[in-house]
């Protein structure tokens, strides 16, 4: 079986201004790198990912929440959120894509027409809470995805892998003490958002580390910390924020991973994913922000994925 590879043209149209890291040229250099690596013909393309609908949204965000993006969005020009984070008039559709190609990578997976999926799109997902916009980030495309699984098809238990440099605070919001989830992540502590360390959940598996840690170590803290929490849940399905901003060439973060280490790190979620879920993974582009290293970075995780 192979890996689809969704993504959605309206991802382009929302940016936050000509300085800001997280800008559509991101999609741009993915697509590029597909392109050079001569992987872009052993993936499936699919481009026509759907608007999340609002059942779907309200899985994981208050109608609150999303009735202020709603509201906000703007006919022109730019509407603030937080110093680092607007809406332009296309941002509320663009997030509606993200979270819809999500949802119809989780669908395709679980109706077995791919094994595995990565979703090319923005914005991302991680930070958002369920009443709160934040950190670039609007709905919570994994968080969506992973309540879809549950709820919608029936399945017990869903692991979230958020390997981002960033602590993922919304996703954490979202599960922390659900049983049917768990999520592991590593992250750069201290560094924004200052979260994730204070008394975490039983279901919670936060790594902390810290700056200028380089590959061999996290894949040592991996390898110590999450993999027999995931071994022991045994999760049907797996959800990645697959954020590539802890690259060693990367200005958003302070770490030192190359693309050796995002492949190795989605091998191991490949691995049990293989031994308790059929093979279902569903990857979620986050951050990552060094343009050539995120294409380059990106090509190592899709090959980790589809096995080539
Ligand atoms: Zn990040």
């Amino acid at each position: 079986m192979t890996t689809g590879f969704f993504s959605h043209p309206d991802c382009l149209l929302h940016e936050m201004g000509e300085w800001h890291p997280e800008c559509p040229a991101r999609l741009q250099a993915i697509e590029d790198q597909l392109i050079a690596s001569r992987i872009d013909t052993l993936i499936e393309r699919d481009d026509s990912a759907p608007l999340a609908d609002e059942a779907a949204l309200l899985r994981v965000h208050t109608q609150a929440h999303i009735d202020f993006l709603r509201n906000l969005s703007p006919k022109e020009g730019y509407a603030a959120i937080d110093p680092d984070t607007s809406m332009n008039p296309h941002t509320w559709q663009a997030a509606l894509r993200a979270a819809g190609a999500a949802l119809a990578a989780t669908d395709a997976v679980i109706a077995g027409r791919y094994e595995n999926a990565f979703c090319s799109i923005r914005p991302p997902g991680h930070h958002a809470e369920p009443a709160r916009a934040m950190g670039f980030c609007f709905f919570n495309n994994v968080a969506i995805a992973a309540r879809h699984a549950l709820q919608v098809h029936g399945l017990e238990r869903v692991a979230i892998i958020d390997f981002d440099v960033h602590h993922g605070n919304g996703t954490e919001a979202a599960f922390a003490g659900d049983p049917s989830v768990l999520m592991c992540s590593f992250f750069q502590h201290p560094f924004y958002p200052y979260s994730g360390t204070e008394h975490p959940m039983p279901n919670m598996v936060n790594v902390p580390i810290a700056a200028r840690t380089r590959g061999m170590e996290v894949r040592e803290a991996i390898d110590l910390l999450w993999l027999p929490r995931l071994e022991a849940f045994r999760p049907e399905m797996l959800f990645v924020s697959a954020g590539f901003d802890a690259h060693r060439e990367d200005d958003l973060g302070n770490m030192g991973l190359v693309e050796d280490d995002f492949a190795w790190i989605t091998e191991q979620v490949r691995a049990v994913a293989q031994r308790h879920a059929k093979g279902r993974i569903v990857s979620c582009l986050e951050g990552g922000y060094n343009l050539s290293a995120l294409g380059r970075s990106v090509v190592a995780h899709l090959r980790a994925l589809a096995d080539i």
